[in-house]
């Protein structure tokens, strides 16, 4: 090893050193220079303590490992329509989305899967397979926007009933259930966009004890953070688009869970279309073998940038699951991490409006979950719990202190 190469060396391990953590050798030993001691600070191990692999080993091996076709570490990209079965019904007849399919129901402890060409019409495709006139669904007051659309014009239009409660005290989903039962209670564990950690395992018990079928979107949390299925949810839903995939190059929706359901989706996808492609498959595929490190990353950074902007003067209150100010909720501790998301509520008009225009390194953009950092701001929507002065925020993969000078400077030209 050169000079310069050294010098280098030894600087990183020594910045990688910062906390504490695992001590790691450095290559002094080896060239008879004084050793220096580095620790490298290990990013905490989040994964939901629910997590049972098939195999026995480890989430983050087993989700690169596992549902791969016979004889590849890497599924090939099979376009071919027909072979070795004609892609419909059921994407398991596709084997570069049956590697995929094999690996969500693998981290979600799921029983079967249908894959769609995005989060929506999973969604979509699910409560049309799910759904008859007359049937109704108890969801959150708050949920993704078009999801909001689906439930307030879509399925009233249909002749299903739509109630919304607030979820945050799981007494009021009990109320509405004992008031008139539902065929389906749907939520969302961490709440876009107004960042609320929902108690999932105390709503699931209330909506099962009622009869009713739960279906939970698992976007924001994935099956690292949080895993549903094994507390008991029925189906568990995800648009791959995001952490799943991670790296904002594809599009999909996967729903999972008990076999008679998923298997409605899936013979329902004869009559509606929509299956999720072989390419999407193939790059989220590729994606997913890295979402542990992906979700420790994104949720130490959020966690940095949150607390740097809740000691800022120009904020009035950062909305983010790890900030006890924040995420109140006790039952909720099960979680030990909360990925990218958090939101901003401003003091002032002029940085909820004028920020967009002033970062630099982030992207004021919608969409989330992937290494980009993105924000965007919200409409004040009291009826959803969207408070005035709001911005999103998905935090990405760029260095943490990056992100903080591009709030810093930005907020600054807001004035
Ligand atoms: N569910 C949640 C929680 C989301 O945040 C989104 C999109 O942001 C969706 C579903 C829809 O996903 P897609 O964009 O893949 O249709």
């Amino acid at each position: 090893m050169n000079k310069l190469n050294k010098r280098n060396f030894l600087k990183m391990t020594t910045m990688l050193g910062a906390g504490a953590g695992v001590t790691v050798p450095t290559i002094a030993a080896a060239t008879g220079d004084a050793p220096t001691p580095a620790t490298f600070p290990p990013l905490p191990d989040l994964l939901d303590a629910n997590f049972a692999s098939t195999s026995g080993r480890n989430f983050g091996s087993q989700v690169i490992h596992h549902g791969e076709q016979k004889g590849y570490q890497v599924t090939p990209i099979s376009q071919d329509k027909a072979a070795p079965g004609y892609q419909r019904p059921g994407n398991l007849s596709n084997p570069t989305v049956a590697a995929l399919l094999r690996k969500v129901m693998e981290m979600e402890g799921t029983e079967a899967a249908a894959g769609a060409p995005c989060g929506m019409s999973i969604i979509s495709q699910t409560y049309m397979a799910l759904l008859r006139q007359g049937d109704r669904v108890v969801a959150h007051q708050c949920n993704y926007d078009w999801v909001m659309t689906l439930f307030r014009d879509y399925l009233p239009s249909w002749g299903i009933e739509v109630e919304f409660v607030d979820m945050n005290d799981p007494e009021n989903l009990a109320k509405s259930l004992r008031a008139k039962p539902a065929k389906i209670v749907h939520w969302e564990p961490y709440v876009n966009p107004t960042m609320e950690v929902l108690n999932t395992p105390a709503l699931i018990r209330i909506a099962k004890q009622a009869g009713a079928t739960v279906i939970v979107d698992n976007t924001w949390l994935t099956p690292y953070l949080l895993q549903p299925f094994r507390v008991d949810a029925d189906l568990v839903i995800h648009s791959i688009t995001k952490y799943m995939g991670g790296h904002g190059n594809a599009m999909g929706g996967v729903a999972s869970g008990k076999k008679a359901l998923a298997d409605r989706i899936v013979k329902a996808q004869n009559w509606f279309g929509g299956l999720l492609r072989p390419m999407d498959a193939f790059l989220v595929t590729q994606g997913v073998k890295t979402l542990p490190l992906r979700m420790r990353q994104h949720s130490r950074s959020a966690q940095m940038v949150a607390e740097f902007l809740q000691s800022h003067p120009a904020v009035a209150r950062v909305r983010y699951g790890g900030l006890p100010a924040w995420n109140q909720h006790a039952e909720s501790g099960a979680l030990k991490g909360f990925g990218g998301m958090l939101g901003i509520e401003w003091k002032k008009d002029a940085a909820h409006t004028n920020l967009g225009r002033h970062v630099k390194l982030i992207i004021n953009q919608t969409s989330l979950g992937d290494p980009v950092t993105r924000i965007m701001a919200r409409k004040e929507e009291p009826d959803r719990g969207i408070p005035a002065r709001y911005t999103r925020v998905s935090i990405g993969l760029e260095e943490p202190e990056d992100l903080i000078s591009d709030f810093k400077q930005a907020i600054e030209k807001c004035g």
